[in-house]
């Protein structure tokens, strides 16, 4: 067993953050947490047990990254133009380039690298759309000791010959590596099912996708209502279908274990579609501005009672951190706000993008019975800040909520100094102060 101890940060199912100043975690050998509380107890109920106390540092739930693109990461930051032509001109060649396996294995091992060192734990990643690439980045993944839900890319239509694939090898090839990974590493790998979006997806191929995922009770991951032009092409492609969400809806892709990216162009009957389905919706702010996709109502989405995680969508999003795509989610729902000002709605502070970017994350996962908060039984997810980053020595403005403001909103890129996953250390940054 072992005892970490310092400032605490819990997550509330209810919403809200829960602050133990004092505060103490006792993970298992097995990388469950067995007590979370006062340190002062622990030290008394476990003092048999060395203790590790992270000083002028703040332990949090890692970070949960419900979108993002792994053969994309080359091209983070790079790049001008809306979706359409920005996938054409920049993301489409990078991805053809996964069918070399050895740039395979680089580009996996460096992305999960820097997810962990950034404080990501868990994270809902598409692959390229080839099989073998896909089984490297699982290689990876398990290596690296984070957890995963993922798929290769499915696509049969509207992109370059090299990277298309039939309905039956997409479907064929999902199972083959479903059954290869799927519960691997003591349940930290998850196999997703992720058709691209309807606008590269033939209509058998969203038959099958939807087939395959209730006779398997697997995720499925893809993209929602991201952009105005892309909304035009889904319109041309399925003009028999009332709305893009109903496309999905036609071929059995609302599900409980389903995930949609974006969704920011969203109509009050879409949006029924969706809670009756309890689908589940990953907010990428950043992307959504780097593309110029629009501007999501966050606030009012989440009153509506719809389950919202945040996705770095790397590489529509340009960085790996979750503290910059809860940043980008506070700052958003302020935009929202001057956009429409004769409506405007309370915005979303630090404290609450934080409990997005781990419990919601967890939540729209439909991981939160696994991880996201602190609650005993759960697996030890967790990282350490290391406060010396953020704060000024001496700094007058220590209150947890001043010191949870500056972590979202001035996250220095070396801010985490640990990063645990199921009780074991899987990052530990070096010559830490
Ligand atoms: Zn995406």
């Amino acid at each position: 067993m072992r005892l970490y101890t310092g400032f605490l940060v819990h997550p509330l199912p209810q919403g809200g953050l829960e602050y133990l100043l004092d505060g103490a975690l006792v993970v298992s050998d097995f990388g469950q947490i067995v007590f979370m509380g006062a340190r002062a107890d622990a030290l008394c109920d476990y003092a048999d047990i060395p203790e590790e106390h992270c000083e002028n540092a703040v332990i949090l739930p890692g970070m949960v990254d419900t979108h993002v693109h792994l053969p994309q990461y080359e091209a983070a930051a790079i790049g001008t133009g809306e979706l359409l032509n920005w996938l054409n001109t920049y993301i489409f060649p990078l991805e053809a380039r996964f069918a070399d396996e050895e740039y395979a294995h680089i580009q996996s091992q460096r992305f999960f690298y820097d997810a962990v060192r950034l404080g990501t734990t868990t994270m809902s990643v598409y692959c390229s759309s080839h099989r073998r690439a896909t089984d490297i980045a699982f290689e990876a993944a398990f290596h690296a000791g984070l957890r995963v839900c993922m798929g290769k890319t499915m696509m049969d239509n509207n992109a370059p010959e090299n990277i298309l694939y039939s309905p039956d090898e997409n479907i064929n090839d999902s199972l083959a590596l479903a059954k290869a990974w799927h519960g691997a590493g003591n349940g930290r790998l998850q196999y997703t099912l992720t058709p691209r979006f309807a606008g590269s997806c033939s209509r058998e191929l969203l038959k099958k996708t939807g087939e395959t995922a209730h006779a398997e009770g697997l995720r499925i991951q893809t993209h929602l209502s991201e952009n105005p032009s892309e909304l035009r092409f889904i319109a041309e492609l399925f003009p028999e279908h009332a709305s893009y969400t109903d496309v999905y809806h036609a071929y059995g892709l609302l599900t409980d274990k389903t995930i949609m990216a974006h969704s920011i162009y969203l109509s009050s009957q879409e949006k029924s579609l969706l809670k009756a389905h309890n689908c589940a919706i990953a907010h990428c702010p950043c992307s959504n501005r780097f593309l110029q996709s629009g501007v999501m109502a966050l606030r009012q989405m989440l009153n509506e009672g719809l389950r919202i995680g945040l996705g770095s969508d790397v590489a529509g999003g340009s960085s790996l951190s979750m503290f910059n795509e809860a940043k980008e989610a506070a700052e958003s729902s302020k935009t929202w706000n001057i956009l429409h000002r004769a409506q405007e709605m309370p915005t979303v502070g630090a404290e609450e993008a934080l409990w997005l970017a781990t419990l919601g994350g967890a939540r729209a996962l439909g991981l939160d019975e696994v991880i996201g908060n602190f609650t005993v039984g759960k697996d030890a997810d967790f990282i350490v800040c290391d406060l010396n980053e953020i704060l000024p020595q001496k700094s007058s403005f220590v209150s947890p909520e001043n010191i949870i403001s500056r972590l979202v909103y001035g996250a220095h890129p070396h801010v985490v100094s640990k990063t645990v996953v199921q009780g074991k250390v899987v990052y530990q940054k070096q010559n830490s102060r």
